[in-house]
């Protein structure tokens, strides 16, 4: 079992490597990686060169063009575009290589914008998209619907988990592409050390998330992986399952706790003109939960190892297109 060839698509971003780390904690030997450099996951031929010379029995989809609100907004066509052929490329080629298992990771903005909340897995495609993200989330349940559909015409054992907001080390840290978490602990570090008196936090601060420390994902997609089939999800009337912590706050409690962590005292202001996104994004993790998989890490514990790994390694930054 653990002499399975892994490849982990996108093990130098956030998630990639996460679940590189895990594979590798628990003994697995034959993990493949390629950095984007040696293979561009966009070009379908470079795909299939790659799939046909190691053939890996297991596949991770961890490789994706990832943003926060503003650069979802922004770099439409580019969103849409290489996540859409990044993920066609690797999951027919895992078919077509004969992969045994395939584990795909889309996100929770998949959900409808106004879908009711804790968002179950069920509410998939039942209304309209948040538009801020919408060519993201399409990509991503185009990336859901390929693997369920390799599952009912070929049987394929190809399966997509959601996970919520995510945040730990090789996070982006960039402020203008960056989600919420990287950002604050970025502004108010910054602050501190300059003694500003104000950060500015973007929208109203009432938008409701819910955030999981990325060791605490990589365990539940492995949790998954060996868990969970194809059967397991298609046969029982949903497309993929849910990661996250079941619990949210809204971006002001979020707000005070990075500041205490952080140490930054001063004030806070809201710039109003930046938009507050999806009022709130909580996953129904019962599904999870049930299987017997739970997060370990609490939210003040994980900004405080977040914050850690900002320290030691400023200037660099994740990508989650690698
Ligand atoms: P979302 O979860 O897809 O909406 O993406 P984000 O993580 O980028 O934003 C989450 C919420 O945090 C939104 O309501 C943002 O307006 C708010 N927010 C507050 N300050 C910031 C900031 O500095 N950067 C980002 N990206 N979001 C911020």
């Amino acid at each position: 079992m653990k002499d399975k060839k892994i490849y982990i698509a996108g093990h130098r971003g956030m998630v990639g490597s996460a679940i590189h780390r895990k594979y590798a904690s628990e003994g697995y030997t034959n993990i493949v990686t390629r950095t984007s450099g040696e293979l561009n996951l966009i070009r379908q031929d470079k795909v299939e060169e790659f799939f046909e010379k190691e053939r890996p029995q297991y596949v991770v989809v961890a490789a994706a063009k990832v943003g926060g609100i503003l650069a979802n907004s922004i770099y439409r066509a580019q969103f849409l575009y290489e996540n859409l052929m990044i993920e066609s490329n690797i999951i027919h080629a895992a078919y077509k290589y004969g992969a045994e298992k395939l584990l795909f990771l889309g996100s929770s903005c998949i959900y409808p914008k106004l879908a009711p909340q804790p968002l179950k897995e069920e509410y998939l495609l039942t209304s309209p998209l948040e538009e801020t993200n919408e060519p993201y989330a399409i990509a991503k349940i185009a990336g859901i619907k390929l693997c369920e559909s390799y599952y009912r015409q070929y049987g394929s054992n190809f399966i997509s988990v959601m996970p919520t907001n995510l945040y730990g080390p090789f996070d982006n840290y960039d402020l203008k592409t960056s989600h919420v978490m990287p950002a604050l602990i970025r502004k108010f570090h910054e602050a501190k050390v300059n003694n500003k008196e104000e950060v500015e936090v973007w929208g109203t601060g009432t938008p409701l998330r819910e955030f999981l420390y990325v060791d605490d994902l990589a365990d539940a997609c492995y949790y998954v992986m060996q868990q969970v089939n194809a059967p397991d999800l298609y046969e029982k009337g949903i497309s993929q399952i849910n990661i996250g912590t079941g619990e949210d706050l809204t971006i002001a409690e979020l707000v005070t706790i990075i500041a205490d962590v952080v140490g930054f005292e001063g004030k806070i202001k809201y710039d109003t003109s930046k938009p507050d996104g999806t009022p709130r994004k909580l996953m129904d993790i019962s599904r999870l939960h049930d299987m017997g998989w739970h997060h370990t890490t609490g939210l003040k514990e994980g900004i405080g190892k977040a914050y850690e790994w900002f320290l030691g390694n400023q200037g660099k930054r994740g990508k989650g297109e690698e």
